[in-house]
């Protein structure tokens, strides 16, 4: 036998017996009747019901699965055969990690991991993932024998935006060499033992389900979705023992390549187990055998820029300098000008800069004006929206709001490095060329940080230009535009799924506006989002039409023959996974119940977000669910076909506060109703199914009296 399949097979008997045992002694202590879980995920333990169907439920279910665990592993001299035996040890670490949380909901609260992770957080990954601000995973595993080195690695990913998991020791090394970590700093501490490499392991193995509509069960689509979609590797550092090995054997399996840092000889499986001996070329070998490409923006600032700092917080200690509403004048204002108006990348500071001993507290005016044969005014605000994401991605800046209410804070550390205004329009200018150039040809930045000058600009450019925007968007309705657009974004992970976007319904991942898609389509006339013809509408109140039916047939690749823009209940629009909200049917209330991806309560249905969402994905028609964004909600069109908004019952409460604003404005003007948000029932009134119903009744909630649902 070769050394590494012995390896392997060593690793794999060596786990299977451990989980055995554990098994055993679990239902000794506890009984076969005890239930087990992960807690927030609406698939089981995730691996054994993914590559069996099987769910498991209680202790009992378990001996089946060591049967099944222990049958993978032939001992045969093959290496495909050994492959299986590491999908083997992946079971076996996922029951015993399974166990760990029977009589104890939170077994990581001690640990600097986290442990598992849950249905929404992977729901959450979905856009940065398609989008390619998240451009792969990396798991790395060990030891490294000098700290520093594994350090720099996970740096390294971090400034590429790579989301990094982290097993073992290398937790501590990683953490004692200061590196922030988080699931907004795409740096993640699982656990130190071996065996919590099954929580990235489920991370894959869910996206297949969720994204992917992989059948529980069909091992074969579901080792080819991973291969294919989840663009994930692993670095082990340090020595390999047997079952490190062997559930490196599993990772391979799963399609994903393993970097070792060691000498493994001629044990190296080309593309799939190579040896990097030197750490600089760890991070470029990994990518490679994944075939990863980072987008690199060279901007000439004094820090890093990368989407990896997006979700850095600074505190007010740690802030050199502050352009906050709440203290002063602030705006940011994209417009449109004519070509001979402007002059390229003319960079202009109006009043003072950031200098001096901290905390330097200054107004804000910011006018970004572009010009360009194919920029249309529509576009203002596409890439006034920008700005946030890219101020965020400055290494310690941040920036939060929008148009005249805004704050952003400048951290000591940049300051020092020597970060400026003039960096800020830098940025701007170097991000609007570069992603917008399809309609920017010519792109001036004037900062105005004068006190009165801020103020004039505030009022007699900014204020204006907000207004008629507004304007322009309360205008903008299903019935006023011609078009509506396709977007297909979410297809690298949900590859049968099309959303339509229209002005009243927009992506269900809640990032793609009617506006946005027309951007899109503007910058990229054959890139996701085509043009869908209103030509021919059979029936408005469900919306259905002909050429929707006929994109999203093509775009789904034949899977789907009709789609209702507004309608749950007949040919609902299909969901990838990445819904900001989910919507699903409450028979006995005769309407329907709301929830957000945040909430993490039980919902009258009986059952939580994520098994909720669960019901829908991966492209797939479910009538009497559908995944949609936050905005829609307040919506005309929202499910029109069954009577419209007033078919809500139920919302957790801090969405309903978040849309009671325009749903109370909707509901009064489509129905007359007053505070319609009060008739609406939420988890702190109740949650179970008859005390919503009493509250309803109590309340005269107009869906009671309305025409059955079913
Ligand atoms: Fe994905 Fe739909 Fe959002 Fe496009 S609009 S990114 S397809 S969820
Ligand atoms: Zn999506």
């Amino acid at each position: 036998m070769s050394v590494l399949t012995d390896l392997i097979y060593a690793g794999s008997n060596a786990v299977a017996g451990l989980t055995e045992g554990a098994v055993n002694d679990a239902i000794e202590k506890y009984g076969a009747d005890q239930s087990i879980s992960f807690g927030d995920t609406a698939y089981f333990l995730p691996t054994i019901y993914a590559a069996t169907g099987v769910k498991v439920t209680t202790l009992g279910d378990l001996p089946a699965c060591v049967g099944v665990m222990k049958s993978l592993i032939s001992n045969k001299e093959d290496l495909g055969e050994a492959l299986n035996a590491g999908l083997a040890t992946a079971v076996g670490a996922e029951i015993i990690e399974a166990l760990k949380f029977v009589g104890n909901p939170d077994p990581y609260a001690d640990e600097k991991g986290i442990g598992f992770v849950s249905d929404p957080i992977i729901r959450s990954l979905g856009v940065p993932l398609v989008t390619g601000d998240i451009p792969g995973v990396a798991v790395v595993l060990g030891k490294a024998d000098d700290p520093a080195e594994a350090v720099k690695v996970v740096k390294d990913y971090q400034s590429k935006g790579i989301l990094t998991f982290l097993v073992g020791d290398v937790i501590d090394q990683v953490l004692d060499g200061g590196v922030k970590t988080g699931l907004e700093l795409r740096v993640i501490p699982l656990g130190h033992d071996v065996t919590a490499v099954t929580h990235v392991v489920t991370v894959a193995i869910r996206a297949a389900l969720i994204f992917g509509g992989i059948e529980p069960g069909n091992l074969a689509s579901l080792l080819q979705y991973t291969k294919e979609r989840v663009p994930a590797f692993v670095n082990t550092f340090g020595p390999l023992n047997e079952v490190v090995v062997s559930a490196g054997a599993g990772a391979i399996a799963l399609g994903f390549p393993v970097v070792a840092d060691i000498d493994l000889g001629e044990n190296q499986v080309p593309g799939a187990l190579e040896s990097v001996l030197d750490h600089d070329e760890t991070v470029k070998k990994s990518l490679e055998l994944r075939n990863i490409k980072i987008k690199v923006t060279e901007i000439p600032i004094p820090v890093a820029f990368a989407a990896a700092f997006e979700g850095e917080i600074i505190r007010k200690s740690d802030m050199h300098a502050e352009m906050s509403s709440h203290k002063n004048t602030t705006c940011e204002v994209v417009l449109m000008k004519q070509k001979d108006e402007i002059e390229d990348k003319k960079l202009t500071l109006i009043g003072p800069d950031i200098e001096g001993e901290g905390p330097v507290e200054l107004p804000l005016a910011c006018v970004v004006e572009v010009a360009g044969d194919k920029m249309q005014e529509d576009f203002e605000s596409v890439i006034e929206r920008k700005i946030h994401t890219w101020y965020n991605y400055m290494e310690g800046v941040m920036h939060t709001g929008q148009r005249n209410q805004f704050r952003i804070r400048i951290s000591k550390e940049a300051y020092e490095s020597g970060l400026r205004l003039k960096d800020f329009m830098e940025v701007l200018y170097d991000m609007i060329i570069n992603d917008f150039d399809a309609v920017v040809d010519k792109c001036q930045v004037t900062f105005y940080t004068d006190k009165e000058k801020a103020a004039e600009i505030l009022e007699t450019v900014a204020m204006p230009k907000y207004a008629a925007r507004d304007e322009r968007l309360e205008s903008l309705s299903d019935e006023t535009v011609d078009v509506f657009y396709t977007c297909i974004l979410c297809q690298s992970f949900a590859p049968a799924h099309c959303c339509v976007v229209t002005p009243e319904r927009l992506g269900l991942c809640g990032a793609v506006s009617w506006l946005d898609a027309k951007a899109t389509n503007e910058l990229d006339p054959t890139g996701p989002c085509q043009i869908i013809s209103k030509e021919g509408c059979l029936d408005e109140v469900k919306g259905i039409y002909p050429d929707a039916d006929r994109m999203v047939n093509e775009a789904s690749h034949g899977a789907l023959e009709h789609v209702t823009l507004y309608s749950i209940m007949e040919d609902p629009m299909t969901s990838c996974g990445c819904f900001e909200c989910i919507c699903g049917i409450m028979p006995e209330a005769n309407g329907v119940v709301i929830c957000n991806r945040e909430f993490k309560g039980m919902t009258p249905t009986g059952m939580t977000f994520g098994e909720l969402a669960s019901m829908t994905g991966g492209g797939v028609q479910t009538p009497g669910f559908m995944g949609h964004g936050r905005h829609f909600i307040s919506s005309k069109k929202f499910i029109k076909a069954e009577g419209g908004i007033e078919r809500i019952v139920w919302m957790p409460k801090e969405l309903k506060d978040d849309v009671a604003p325009r749903l109370n404005k909707t509901a009064k003007e489509l129905y007359g109703i007053d505070n319609f948000t009060d008739m609406i029932c939420d988890e702190t009134i109740a949650t179970d199914s008859e005390a919503v119903l009493e509250f309803l009744t109590e309340k005269g909630h107009p869906a009671l009296n309305m025409p059955e649902l079913m």
